[in-house]
């Protein structure tokens, strides 16, 4: 039954979309941001963090798919991976998903994100957080980069808030450079850079800064309905080149052997290798060589 209740997103000072509420089920002021959970008209249960759709139950695949399976099917062996943020648990399920990782850590600043998730939304991680090789630490992205050893992961996976407020310190260039010394010889690191056509300038910057830190920066796009104003650019700073180049074949091959194919609903090999090319649009913000 839906109410007159409408939440508007408050992400754009101008413009944005809003759902109908059928019932609220979580509104807490946690010490890092504001926290609502809903059950929407439209697009089953979603979280909002200070005003901004984070995630629905309706499109979650989408965008989780393609921040998880894309770099890790493109190095191909990675067995060690950090996740920063993403504390829905949706990228650790995808992550686990892959057979030959062998551990994951999850590093998110906020543990209200985790409680309410997994009460209200089990069914985004499922039973991913009990998994032997699932390690969860409740703490700030930078402060673990800094002090993780040199080489110890094989990717890196950031999916975080927008740049501001706690986010922030997840674009600088401290980060980057921590996660490059981080990451083994072929490592990669990639992470939600917002959508181009209204926050162009965050993945202008936030590219350049990676391109201090990595010799090939790039960018891949998603369509994920409720990140409105059509694509989502994933950003790419990967310590070799080659990776971003596979054929669609290859990528299933590798696919098949990690046991990914046929279990996506929007990531398929074309669509990983399409994702590469990007509107000029998009593309004039990233760095050239
Ligand atoms: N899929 C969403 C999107 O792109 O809109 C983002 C997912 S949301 C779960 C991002 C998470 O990053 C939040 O739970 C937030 O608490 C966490 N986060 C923000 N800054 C962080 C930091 N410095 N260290 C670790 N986690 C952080």
């Amino acid at each position: 039954m839906a109410t007159d209740a409408w939440v508007n997103e408050t992400l754009y000072p101008g413009w944005g979309q809003r759902f109908r509420i059928r019932r609220e089920l979580a509104r807490v002021r946690s010490p890092f941001q504001d926290i609502m959970v809903f059950e929407s008209e439209s697009h089953g249960r979603v979280m909002l963090l200070d005003g901004v759709v984070q995630i629905t139950e309706a499109d979650e695949f989408i965008y989780q798919e393609m921040l998880t399976h894309v770099p890790l099917l493109a190095h191909g062996e990675a067995k060690r991976v950090l996740i920063i943020g993403a504390g829905d648990g949706g990228v650790l399920r995808r992550v686990l998903q892959h057979r030959g990782v062998e551990r994951a850590v999850m590093v998110e600043i906020d543990s209200e994100v985790i409680r309410l998730a997994r009460e209200h939304m089990p069914g985004i991680a499922g039973d991913a957080w009990n998994d032997p090789r699932a390690e969860v630490i409740i703490g700030d992205g930078i402060d673990y980069v800094r002090q993780a050893p040199a080489a110890s992961f094989d990717a890196v996976i950031v999916d975080s808030t927008d740049p501001i407020g706690v986010g922030e310190v997840l674009f600088t260039e401290e980060f980057y450079a921590n996660s490059a010394r981080l990451l083994s010889a072929r490592g990669l690191i990639v992470n939600q850079c917002g959508v181009p056509f209204m926050q162009a300038q965050e993945l202008h910057d936030s590219s350049a800064r990676r391109a201090k830190a990595f010799p090939d920066v790039w960018a891949y796009v998603a369509a994920v309905p409720t990140y409105v104003g059509g694509f989502m650019t994933l950003g790419w700073a990967a310590k070799d080149p080659a990776m971003r180049r596979l054929g669609a074949e290859e990528i299933r091959r590798r696919a098949a052997t990690a046991g990914i194919l046929g279990t996506t609903r929007y990531w398929t090999p074309e669509v990983h290798v399409a994702a590469f090319h990007l509107p000029p649009y998009i593309a004039e913000h990233l760095p050239r060589r």
